[in-house]
Parts: structure tokens; C-alpha cells; sequence
């Protein structure tokens, strides 16, 4: 069903986060596993799956959550950072709710594995 992830669960108040930021279109907070000294999540309040479930009617919520991620990595003093969009389990994506990695705070390798 869609909204039932753990991201939707948080977005509810069900389960704690360590919010960032927020508003009426988004959620930001820490990831909690993080694989840099910032590891920030952006997520959508509407329940999309994935990349590949976002339509032509997201396109402005899409371009926000970018604009967002990058609010929130200069609110964490960041000057260089990677996003990250996972889509799809072979891809890296283990919950399957739309978010966006704000990945920064130490130097990072490229290409990722
Ligand atoms: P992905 O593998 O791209 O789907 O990313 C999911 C991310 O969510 C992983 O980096 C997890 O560490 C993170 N995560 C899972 N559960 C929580 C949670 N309750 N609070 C914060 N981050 C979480």
C-alpha cells in the first residue's frame, strides 16, 4: 500500500527522526546509517514509490525536494556534496518511498559502486 514504509510511518509521527527541515510538501532528516559525516534524507509527504512511480504532475514537487537538498546542505555548512536517488531494488533502494541522499562532509569517490 502505498505510505506504508517507514518513511511513512515517520512522515505520521509514528517513529522519531532527527528532522532538519520541513514543510508542506517535504521532510528532511538524518539518515540513521550514515555514510558521511552528513547524511540528510529528503522526502516527498506524498506516497511515491520511486523515481519510477513519479509522473508529469510531480514535476514541480521534484524540482523542489532538489531545491530543498540543497537549502539543507548548505544549512549543514556544506560547500561540495552528492545526491543520491536510488530507484529500484537492484539499484541500492530498500524503502520504497521517493527520497533524495544529501551525502557530504568527507571526500567521495567516484564512480559509486
Ligand atoms: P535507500 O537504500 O536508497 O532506499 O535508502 C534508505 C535509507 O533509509 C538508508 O540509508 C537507511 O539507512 C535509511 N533509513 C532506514 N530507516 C530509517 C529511519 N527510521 N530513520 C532514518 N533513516 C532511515
Amino acid at each position: 500500500m502505498a505510505g506504508d514504509t517507514i518513511f511513512g510511518r515517520i512522515l505520521r509521527g509514528e517513529i522519531p527522526c532527527d528532522e532538519v527541515y520541513s514543510d508542506d510538501r517535504c521532510l528532511a532528516f538524518r539518515d540513521v546509517a550514515p555514510q558521511a559525516p552528513v547524511h540528510v534524507l529528503v522526502i516527498p509527504r506524498k506516497p511515491i514509490e520511486s523515481l519510477h512511480q513519479a509522473g508529469s504532475e510531480d514535476e514541480a514537487l521534484l524540482g523542489h525536494l532538489l531545491l530543498v537538498a540543497s537549502k539543507v546542505a548548505k544549512q549543514e555548512g556544506l560547500e561540495a556534496w552528492r545526491t543520491v536517488i536510488n530507484t529500484g531494488a537492484e539499484a541500492g533502494q530498500t524503502v520504497f518511498h521517493l527520497h533524495v541522499h544529501v551525502i557530504g562532509g568527507r571526500e567521495l569517490d567516484w564512480p559509486p559502486g
